[in-house]
């Protein structure tokens, strides 16, 4: 989506640009065309464009559109006993890569539970070996 957004009412007065204090607005003439150009980089969304343009031209509501864009989505691991998320596969193939191992996807608590369980079966293990 255009955040900043123009009209067919837009007649390229160039009102807008020229009271533009970010410079944020540009103007490309080509052959038989006038193009308006925007940078939102730059621009410091104080509505002056929309204040000064006689056209009613400049669509400024979809500045201040309070949302969340999705910029990417990825796959998700999460833990194998109670399902919690826990990382990206993609994040778990960049430690693996670094680190070369690749442990078994679990939450805190349920990597703390199975190392307990891992230690009282190894404690039991070497009292019956020394008996
Ligand atoms: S001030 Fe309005 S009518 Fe003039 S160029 Fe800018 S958007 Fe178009
Ligand atoms: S909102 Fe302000 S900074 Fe952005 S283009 Fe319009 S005049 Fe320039």
């Amino acid at each position: 989506m255009t955040y900043f957004q123009v009209n067919k009412k837009c007649n390229g007065c160039l009102a807008c640009l020229q009271n533009c204090p970010a410079n944020a607005i540009d103007v490309k003439d080509s052959g038989t065309k006038r193009k308006l150009l925007h940078n939102m980089a730059r621009c410091a969304r104080c509505g002056n464009c929309w204040r000064v343009c006689p056209e009613q031209a400049i669509e400024f509501q979809h500045m201040l559109t309070n949302q969340w864009d999705e910029v990417v989505e990825l796959d998700l691991i999460r833990c194998q006993v109670c399902e919690e998320p826990l990382y990206t596969s993609a994040f778990r193939e960049t430690l693996a890569g670094k680190t070369g191992t690749s442990e078994t996807p679990l939450c805190s608590r349920h990597k703390e539970a199975l190392t307990l369980k891992f230690n009282a079966h190894f404690a039991g293990y070497k009292s019956g070996q020394t008996r």
